[in-house]
């Protein structure tokens, strides 16, 4: 199934195909992900009750940008952190990528356009497979959140990064430079201090080291 992607103003779009179960939603508590919607300054967008991201991994070869390419620009939270793409139009977040070379894309569910919203995005994706690192996230978290991770999800990723490698989906990836390997654009890296005062306005555990997802 192809979804259309979009930015909250619609200046930025494209596109992904997905299947189940293949592509299935699950939600980020840590630290990392809180302090970057403090970043966009869109914390109520963004985040839900409990301070988690909506995120549905995609292989890169899926997902192609169709409109306002200029509009994108990338951010690392520190200098091992993963590349956080989003909008300078309207400060939409678009996906998380990994520093290395891996076939997977963490796309913002709430890029994915459905004429009938959330109905369609549960209709295409299913509802929430896992809510993992919970021990950052605000209570009450739902029954079953993960403190850290799980089996389940650990074993969900591994199989989704095989059959990505197996299929040759790792590429092309609208967010790598086929030529040279490298992403497409330069990040903006956070200093410590900016950093750490993300983290301050999360209200979430001051002193923690940085989550790598
Ligand atoms: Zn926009
Ligand atoms: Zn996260």
């Amino acid at each position: 199934m192809i979804i259309p992607l979009q930015c909250t103003c619609g200046q930025f779009q494209g596109q992904v195909e997905v299947s189940r179960p293949l592509n299935r939603r699950f939600v980020c508590l840590c630290n990392d992900c809180q302090a970057y919607a403090h970043y966009l300054d869109r914390v109520d967008q963004m985040l839900d009750q409990n301070g988690g991201t909506d995120i549905v991994p995609v292989f890169p070869a899926r997902m192609k940008i169709t409109r306002g390419l200029e509009n994108l620009t990338v951010v690392r939270l520190s200098d091992d952190g993963i590349y956080r793409w989003y909008t300078k139009c309207c400060k939409s977040p678009i996906a998380n990528t990994p520093p290395a070379k891996l076939p997977y894309i963490g796309l913002f569910s709430q890029t994915l356009k459905f004429a009938d919203g959330k109905a369609g995005l549960e209709k295409a994706l299913g509802s929430v497979f896992a809510r993992v690192n919970g021990k950052y996230g605000i209570p009450p978290l739902p029954p079953g959140t993960a403190k850290n991770s799980t089996l389940p999800v650990a074993f969900w990723v591994s199989a989704f990064m095989a059959i990505g490698y197996l299929k040759g989906l790792r590429s092309p990836s609208p967010f790598i430079d086929s030529k040279t390997g490298k992403p497409i654009l330069e990040p903006k890296v956070l200093s410590d201090p900016e950093y750490y005062a993300l983290i301050d306005r999360t209200g979430r555990h001051p002193k923690i080291t940085h989550a790598k997802n």
